[in-house]
């Protein structure tokens, strides 16, 4: 006798995700049917679903037009959050009840973590099905295209030599450069890279001296900071192609410094993101070379940390003081090195999570365990990072309302520092 699997019931959820469209629909309904809106849900041959949403209560016409963008984001980010294999293509149709000519139409792709992979792997699929001559065809295809990249590239070329011989003629007398200008200013222009350099190292060098108290200590969070509220975001594995770019814009929108510890192989891929990275104020940390996991001996450790070191000095013009090992781990040489070399070794009190869960789920990691003088762990590089660029506008946001202020991790151990000062002298 087996009374498991009567037992088992999956919950509304779990069918939803499944791809079951009364699930889906019975969920929706739960959620919009507060607001006088019911949704009806078809599958069509395309494998799309068709949402028919159908204003029940509206006051007016002006109504649902004005409420079209925020409904396909709410249906669009629910669909996104269950992260299903079978919902990838939505068609959203609204109407008022009883009416059939449709108000406003809009298809939308959802891209999840699961319906990624399954797309991957049917393409892979439709690839080995491929015929010979689909074969010949591609080929000269991308024959075509390769004859049109080469005329592209040397058209290319031939603006840029322009351009860089019109401008040094306009801009020849250039003085100072202040932050804004380097941020502003083409990094790879190799006429002003020295003077970017020193401008660069002027401004941010200090912002990543540590105090003194904490050279050659392990340090995963402030405290006693007064009432002050801080926290430091921190962002890991870069720099990274297209993601390490979005965080710094975020960053950048709200106003906020935050802390890049960096893997030096990547800084040796991405020079230029990473000189964009200190251009913008970020403090940086050392990460090691190949972000080692495994304890090593002494004399990897040292290679490791001098050879990211020195790139980082070459690439930006600035030396950090702070080291993060890699998973945090402080068994190895490399922590008692760092330790020796008079790095702060600064670890984290929140975890993100961020590299395997999704933004949701992020967000309500970081937010539920902030304290004043957390540092919170987040990556920017190390594989596909879309879920943190995705959920950082709203864990900002929330701390903002929170009444947290936003430091890089030199900054919080110098208000650290300053609060204890202060604490001695208070009598
Ligand atoms: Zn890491």
């Amino acid at each position: 006798m087996s009374h498991s699997s009567a037992l088992y019931r999956p919950s509304i959820l779990e069918l939803a995700r499944a791809g079951n469209l009364r699930a889906i629909a019975y969920w929706m309904n739960s959620l919009l049917g507060p607001h006088g809106l019911v949704i009806r849900i078809q599958p069509t041959r395309s494998g799309r679903l068709h949402f028919l949403v159908d204003f029940t209560q509206s006051r007016s016409r002006e109504h649902p037009l004005r409420l079209q963008k925020q409904l396909v984001r709410f249906i669009c980010y629910r669909l996104w959050t269950l992260n299903s294999e079978s919902i990838r293509d939505v068609r959203i149709v609204a109407r008022i009840a009883g009416n059939s000519t449709p108000l406003w139409q809009q298809s939308v792709r959802i891209i999840t973590p699961a319906n990624r992979r399954t797309r991957r792997q049917s393409r892979a699929h439709l690839l080995t099905q491929q015929t010979a001559s689909w074969f010949w065809f591609q080929v000269l295809r991308s024959l075509v295209i390769s004859r049109l990249a080469v005329a592209g590239f040397f058209l290319c070329y031939w603006m840029l030599h322009w351009e860089l011989t019109h401008n040094r003629a306009i801009n020849q007398p250039t003085a100072a450069v202040s932050p804004a200008a380097i941020a502003s200013a083409d990094l790879a222009q190799s006429s002003n890279k020295a003077q970017l350099r020193a401008a660069m190292q002027d401004s941010s060098q200090a912002l990543l001296t540590v105090p003194e108290s904490f050279q050659g200590q392990v340090v995963r969070e402030a405290q006693s900071i007064g009432s002050e509220k801080l926290v430091a975001l921190t962002f890991d594995d870069g720099p990274w192609t297209e993601t390490t770019e979005q965080v710094l814009d975020i960053l950048r929108q709200n106003n906020i410094k935050a802390t890049f510890y960096w893997v030096g192989l990547q800084v040796q891929k991405n020079p230029d993101i990473a000189r964009k990275v200190v251009a913008q104020g970020h403090a940086i940390g050392n990460h090691t070379w190949r972000h080692v996991l495994e304890n090593v001996d002494e004399l990897t450790a040292a290679e490791e940390i001098n050879n990211t070191a020195k790139l980082i000095y070459d690439t930006t013009g600035l030396r950090t003081s702070l080291f993060r090992p890699p998973g945090g781990n402080l068994k190895g040489s490399l922590a008692s090195f760092a330790q020796q070399q008079k790095y702060a070794v600064t670890l984290w009190s929140v975890e993100s999570d961020d590299y395997y869960v999704s933004a949701p789920i992020i967000v309500d990691n970081v937010l539920s365990a902030v304290q004043p003088g957390s540092i919170v762990l987040m990556h920017d590089g190390g594989g596909d990072r879309r879920a943190t660029v995705q959920a950082l506008p709203q864990v900002i946001s929330t701390l903002q309302r929170r009444g947290y202020k936003f430091v890089t991790v030199p900054q919080l151990l110098a208000a650290q520092a300053q609060s204890s000062i202060t604490a001695q002298i208070k009598p």
